[in-house]
């Protein structure tokens, strides 16, 4: 930690004894992990008073969790932090102090960078010190300088989280388990940022479970970069795995639904593939990236696997939970990737038949090993690749939420939909589903006969005899 220039206008935070409240407003960029960071991070903050508010001109501090795999990501803090300015200096102008945090990637990779350029920040923080923000929020209101932290410390930013977390709406809420990673692929910054895998323990994992299953939720997402890489330390003294963790929140905490993401194709292990054929609460759906069906940039991209090794593992999966829809992430463009690398691409696409795909063209990560690889491939090039992949895709997409059209399927129901009188949940496969129904179903599972096919969602009607709550 270290101090630089003061903070400007910065709200005085409340003791934990006060009871008055100040506006707490998070914007969220990036993933899940990221999504249950800016969570934690409202909780850490509530004994001092904080609440949310649903714009930054009411809020007292201002959290941006930032997010360094978008493209030109420094470039769009920046642009982001200029906006909040404004709000900050509008709100000093009525003589309302505010503070201003950057968190998360961004911030870990560029805290010396932000302070330097927009000094009107007055915490940066990056992902594994949050649980610390109190103290800095305290500090930061003492003038004592903007704060950075972006250490890695050596102990677990878990161990600190507070046991009340507020109660999620709809049913269903992540669980992060595990961070970091020590794969190093070629063109990912997550390594820098999050640092080395680390796993919370089960213990915590268990007893955040149970909580979670008091205030009503039916399904838990377990979130880390490296999820099926988890190592927890079990109560037994040993280690334990994935498998082990799912097994134990499905039969003693009650858990109804269980997903994990994101996947690594060299973690899968036999018994989590076991798991998906004998644990009815794994839901039948998995982000497993591959990024590439040629073996020559899997290489390059240091995946640690290749193509054929990929499709036997689907075959594996397949065999053992035969209805399992698959999702995964495409990069084209890597540097050095020909026409005949694509081709292998879109054969692996062709071969498994996705359910669900994220894809981007190949950008520059600065510190990355790709960044500085040569052969780098041309714009044009990437967005016809990106054009051709996506297209396939979309079919897929099409056809697999096609398939499901005359099934009944148990859908949890997570808020409302977009119409009135709408409710809308996910099916098994982390389909959008869209019916008729009144609001006391949030929260609840029932049985959809699926009737209807959109772009990105399903329509169908409840049946009868629905309710599984
Ligand atoms: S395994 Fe995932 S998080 Fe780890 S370096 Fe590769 S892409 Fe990044």
């Amino acid at each position: 930690m270290n101090s630089l220039s003061p903070p400007s206008g910065v709200a005085q935070p409340q003791s934990s004894t006060s009871s008055a409240t100040r506006g707490l407003h998070v914007i969220t960029w990036g993933c899940q992990m990221n999504v249950y960071d800016s969570e934690r991070m409202s909780d850490v903050l509530r004994p001092l008073g904080y609440r949310a508010v649903g714009t930054p001109d009411d809020a007292d501090m201002i959290i941006l969790n930032t997010c360094h795999i978008r493209d030109r990501a420094a470039e769009k803090v920046f642009s982001e932090l200029g906006r909040l300015r404004k709000v900050k200096e509008a709100r000093a102008e009525r003589g309302e102090g505010t503070v201003l945090a950057v968190a998360g990637c961004v911030a870990q990779a560029e805290g010396g960078e932000i302070l330097a350029r927009a000094p009107y920040v007055d915490i940066v923080l990056g992902p594994q010190t949050y649980h610390r923000l109190p103290e800095m929020v305290a500090r930061a209101a003492r003038a004592a300088g903007a704060v950075i932290e972006t250490d890695f410390p050596v102990e677990q930013k878990f161990d600190f989280l507070p046991a009340d977390r507020e109660a999620p709406v709809g049913g269903a809420a992540f669980l992060t388990i595990q961070e970091g990673c020590d794969k190093f692929c070629s063109f990912c910054v997550v390594p820098y940022t999050r640092g080395a895998e680390s796993s919370r323990p089960a213990q915590a994992v268990i007893a955040e479970a149970r909580r979670l299953v008091a205030a009503g939720v039916r399904e838990i997402t377990l979130l880390g970069q490296n999820v099926n890489a988890y190592h927890g330390d079990g109560p037994d003294a040993r280690t334990w795995g994935l498998t082990r963790l799912a097994r134990v929140l499905a039969d003693e905490v009650g858990i109804e639904r269980i997903r994990y993401t994101t996947s690594h194709p060299r973690d899968m292990e036999d018994d989590l593939i076991a798991a998906h054929r004998d644990l009815p609460q794994l839901m039948p759906f998995l982000h497993l990236p591959v990024q590439s069906g040629s073996d020559r940039v899997l290489a390059a991209m240091n995946r640690g696997h290749t193509a054929d090794e990929y499709r036997a593992l689907v075959g594996r999966l397949r065999d053992a939970r035969p209805d399992l829809a698959l999702s995964s992430d495409f990069i084209v463009g890597h540097p050095g990737e020909t026409d005949a690398d694509f081709a292998d691409t879109m054969r692996l696409i062709n071969d498994i038949g996705f359910a669900q795909a994220y894809s981007f063209k190949y950008s520059s990560r600065p510190g990355t090993p790709a960044a500085g690889a040569a052969m780098h491939v041309a714009e044009d090039v990437k967005d016809a690749r990106l054009q051709e992949l996506q297209a396939v895709l979309r079919v897929q997409q099409d056809a697999f939420n096609d398939a499901t059209v005359g099934v009944t399927a148990p859908v949890l129901f997570t808020g409302h939909g977009r119409k009135p009188g709408q409710v809308s949940g996910k099916s098994p496969w982390l389909q959008a589903v869209n019916v008729d129904g009144p609001d006391s179903l949030i929260g609840r599972i029932a049985n959809v006969d699926i009737r209807h096919r959109y772009t990105n969602s399903l329509g169908g009607v409840l049946t009868e005899e629905t309710d599984r709550a």
